[in-house]
């Protein structure tokens, strides 16, 4: 019997990095499944907030994310059985996930689900502390980081495209800056190159170019 071997790719860094388009259109070349770590704080920033429940209160967030059904279905997202695909790209969402995600009750909940994915076959997870606490042994590693300048415009270009309204380059480079500095500063899987990881600064590269590097570096061992 032939076996065909199964591997885990990991893509870390900052917010606007370009971790996500790159990852999805990785995963579809490769043909193999894409784990958005973001959507799954973001999803669990939002569920603990509409619940009223404080991000530094442990006890009433270990609760309450028993009851936290999460699936992950065709790049949608569904909490208890509802689609918040849409709801959880807002700003109001980024800032959320980033507070609690920084909470260790959050953290240890949401462990095993985010592990659990590699048992459905090889995959790409994308997030902040991937390579680093949840596939240490990932086959491939990767870091990709670019200036808070390029990031920012990055977004402010992806909000324009999309129409969505209150679009300021100058309030986004803020909010980059400030979710940086919580989420490398944090005591829990603060943002960091993880050991082994290949670093690519894409600030003066197009997605394209990223994917392209990204796809000879894996498919030379593969
Ligand atoms: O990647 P995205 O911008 O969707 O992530 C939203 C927030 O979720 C990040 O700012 C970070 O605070 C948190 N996060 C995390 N660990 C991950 C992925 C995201 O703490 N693996």
């Amino acid at each position: 019997m032939l076996l065909k071997m199964s591997y885990v790719i990991t893509i870390d860094g900052p917010a606007g990095a370009g971790k996500s388009s790159v990852s999805k259109r990785l995963a579809e070349k490769l043909g193999i499944l894409y784990l958005d770590t973001g959507a799954i704080y973001r999803a669990a920033g939002l569920f603990l907030n509409n619940l009223g429940i404080k991000p530094e209160d442990d006890l009433k967030i270990a609760e309450a994310m028993k009851n936290f059904k999460l699936e992950l279905k065709n790049n949608l997202v569904f909490l208890n059985n509802h689609d918040i695909t849409h709801e959880i790209r807002t700003a109001e969402v980024d800032n959320l996930a980033s507070v609690y995600s920084a909470d260790k009750a959050v953290r240890e909940a949401l462990f095993q689900f985010q592990r659990e994915q590699k048992n459905y076959g090889s995959l790409i997870a994308e997030g902040r502390d991937v390579g680093s606490v949840i596939f240490p042994d990932a086959e491939f590693k990767f870091f990709l980081t670019a200036t808070p300048e390029a990031r920012a415009k990055r977004r402010f270009l992806e909000r324009q495209s999309k129409g969505v309204e209150n679009n300021n380059y100058d309030e986004i480079l803020k909010a980059i800056i400030s979710r940086d500095e919580h989420d490398s500063k944090r005591e829990l899987s603060p943002l960091k190159i993880p050991d082994g990881a290949i670093l690519i600064d894409t600030s003066f590269m197009n997605e394209d170019e990223v994917i392209e590097r990204l796809l000879s570096l894996v498919e030379s061992v593969i």
